[in-house]
C-alpha cells in the first residue's frame, strides 16, 4: 500500500493556514516528498510520520515555491544524526540549485545524490518505480507517477504438488529461488496470474499538455495543480502557465484516474472549495485538496 499527504496547497507564497504544494508519500516506513517550499519542513513535522526515514526528494521544477525550503528540509535530517544517503531528483538545473543553496549548509553528515532528469526518464526509490513527463510551465518542469508494483497471487496447489515445505512458501512468494528436492525451485513455478499494482499522478505549475492523459493512465489517484478555481480566468492560466480546476479535472478524466485531488491554489483563491463544482462537473468524484488531507492506496 501506498500512504499520501497533501502538506500543503499553496501556490506562490505560504499563507497562514495554507503551507505550500508539497506531498509526503510514504511505503513500508519509508518516505519520498514531492516538492518542498518555504515551511514544508513545519508541515512535515505537523502530520507526525517523522522525518528521519525521508530517503528520497523530488522537485517539480525551480520556481521558489517548490523548492525554497529544500536547505531547510536538508539540515533538519542533518540535526536527526541521518547517516544514510538521501537522493534529490529534479529536472535539468538540480545540481546548480542544489549547490546554491548548500553555500549556507556545507556540512551534511549524510551522502547527498543529485540526480538531473528529462522526460521519459524512469529511478526508483522507496519501492517505488518512477516516471517522469516534461510539464509545460516556461521553465523545465516534471510530472511524476510513481507505480507500485504487485506481486503475482501464490499458487498454493502447485506448491503442494511440488512437496515444497511451507518455510520455503514465503520465500518464493518475495520472489526469491529455493533448493529443494535437490534441486533449484523458482518462483514463477509457484506464482499465478499477475495483478494490478498501484499508480500515484504528481503534476503541478503546467498546462495540460497531449502527452498528460496517457502519461497518468489508469493512477489510483492523481494530485494535479488547479490554480484557478473559475473558468473566467482560463486566460491568466493560459499566460502564467497553469490550469483551472476544470482543465485538471478534464486531464483525471481523459487519463481515467480513479481520484483527484485539486492542489497549488492561487493565494487570490481564498476558499477553493467554493469552486468545485467546475471541476464535479467535468470528474465528478474531484476532490479540492486541502493541507493535511491523507489517504492510503491498497491494492484491490
Ligand atoms: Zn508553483
Ligand atoms: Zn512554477
Amino acid at each position: 500500500m501506498i500512504d499520501v499527504c497533501l502538506l500543503g496547497t499553496g501556490g506562490m507564497m505560504p499563507l497562514p493556514g495554507r503551507w505550500l504544494s508539497s506531498v509526503l508519500v510514504r511505503v513500508q516506513g519509508r518516505l519520498l516528498l514531492l516538492d518542498c517550499g518555504e515551511g514544508t519542513q513545519i508541515s512535515l513535522k505537523q502530520v507526525g510520520w517523522g522525518f528521519k526515514p525521508l530517503d528520497a526528494i523530488c522537485i517539480s521544477h525551480y520556481h521558489a515555491d517548490h523548492v525554497a525550503g529544500l536547505v531547510g528540509m536538508l539540515l533538519m535530517l542533518a540535526n536527526s544524526d541521518r547517516t544514510e544517503e538521501v537522493s534529490l531528483y529534479g529536472p535539468v538545473g538540480l545540481a546548480a540549485v542544489v549547490e546554491g543553496q548548500r553555500r549556507i549548509a556545507p556540512c551534511l553528515p549524510y551522502p547527498l545524490r543529485c540526480a538531473e532528469l528529462r522526460g521519459g526518464e524512469t529511478f526508483e526509490a522507496i519501492g517505488l518505480r518512477a516516471q517522469v513527463l516534461a510539464a509545460d510551465h516556461g521553465i523545465p518542469c516534471l510530472a511524476y507517477r510513481f507505480d507500485l508494483p504487485r506481486a503475482p497471487r501464490f499458487a498454493p496447489e502447485r506448491a503442494e504438488a511440488l512437496g515444497l515445505p511451507r518455510e520455503l512458501w514465503k520465500l518464493l512468494q518475495q520472489g526469491q529461488t529455493v533448493q529443494w528436492g535437490g534441486r533449484r525451485v523458482e518462483p514463477g513455478e509457484v506464482l499465478g496470474e499477475e495483478r494490478a499494482g498501484l499508480a500515484l499522478g504528481y503534476v503541478t505549475d503546467t498546462r495540460p499538455t497531449p502527452a498528460m492523459p496517457a502519461f497518468f493512465h489508469e493512477v489510483d489517484l492523481l494530485i494535479c495543480e488547479g490554480t484557478y478555481g473559475d473558468d473566467s480566468q482560463l486566460d491568466r492560466a493560459q499566460e502564467r502557465k497553469h490550469m483551472t480546476f476544470s482543465e485538471a479535472a478534464r486531464l483525471a478524466r481523459q487519463a481515467q484516474a480513479r481520484r483527484l485531488w485539486l492542489t497549488h491554489f492561487s493565494p487570490s483563491l481564498e476558499r477553493p472549495r467554493d469552486y468545485l463544482e467546475q471541476a464535479t462537473r467535468e470528474f465528478p468524484g474531484a476532490v479540492v485538496g486541502e493541507d493535511h488531507l491523507q489517504t492510503t492506496l491498497r491494492f484491490p
